[in-house]
């Protein structure tokens, strides 16, 4: 993937569809009806499976959209929000809103000891793969791992799609995670944008702000660009840097 050009034309969503194990990519064309019964499958399948199943919740739409189908199956589900300490201001408001509007009554908030962002920008370059690297680790990945152990999560559900980045296109619908040990579980692997904006308009589901303004995928905000483009992939405002380490990033626990 290192040596590979990241493109931000929507011919990547082919590319890692053509990724896609055979069992996932077939799943792909199915009506949405048809893809929420097999999401909520999945999810039937991680929580009967696993005693203690948890959810990252960022705030983003997918996350969003995973909370909603759950939520009936397992109201009290706890839902952990990562704060990198470099969040958009609307990002806070927005889950507030959601934790008080769908009732979520185990929801937690974690995030690193210290910000070291300065630290690392002087250290590394700002934006670099070193800093990213090392940067997500410290503020995104390393408490969302900590937490997983901390709560005893034998299953963490987030809400990835295979369409996203080509790392992720490989994913399996449950996949086994060290560090602590525990199993990933990917509801909406097959679900392309265009079924969560569906799911969304079907469902009346109020999303992040963020997006209205130009967002198309939410992230830090010194790390996250508006994408007006509309013949661009939705993260094109994520930077090539980041596309290009994401096997690194997801070897050390990232979604
Ligand atoms: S997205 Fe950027 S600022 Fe946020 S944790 Fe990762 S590297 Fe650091």
């Amino acid at each position: 993937m290192n040596n590979k050009k990241i493109i931000f034309t929507k011919e990547r969503n082919k590319d890692c569809e053509n990724l896609m194990r055979p069992e996932v990519r077939r799943l792909l064309d199915l009506p949405l009806d048809e893809k929420i019964k097999k999401s909520q499958e999945i999810i039937r399948e991680a929580l009967k499976e696993y005693p203690k199943v948890g959810l990252g919740f960022s705030g983003g739409t997918d996350s969003l959209v995973l909370l909603h189908l759950i939520l009936p199956l397992k109201s009290d589900i706890p839902t952990i929000f990562v704060n990198t300490q470099d969040e958009f201001p609307e990002n806070f408001e927005f889950i507030e809103k959601i934790k008080k509007d769908w009732n979520l009554v185990d929801h937690h908030e974690v995030k690193a000891e210290t910000k070291r962002f300065d630290e690392f920008k002087e250290k590394f370059g700002f934006k670099t793969s070193e800093f990213t690297t090392v940067c997500c680790n410290y503020h995104k990945i390393v408490p969302m791992m900590k937490a997983i152990g901390d709560f005893g999560f034998n299953a963490f559900l987030v809400g990835l799609r295979g369409v996203e980045h080509e790392e992720r296109a490989k994913e399996n619908f449950f996949s086994s995670r060290k560090n602590p040990d525990h199993i990933r579980v990917h509801p909406l692997l097959f679900w392309r944008k265009e079924d969560i904006l569906e799911y969304v308009k079907k469902n009346n589901i109020e999303c992040s702000p963020l997006y209205a303004q130009g967002y198309t995928s939410l992230g830090c905000v010194m790390c996250t660009e508006k994408n007006f483009d509309p013949d661009a992939h939705e993260r094109a405002g994520r930077g090539v840097v980041r596309e290009k380490i994401m096997q690194k990033l997801r070897e050390l626990g990232y979604t």
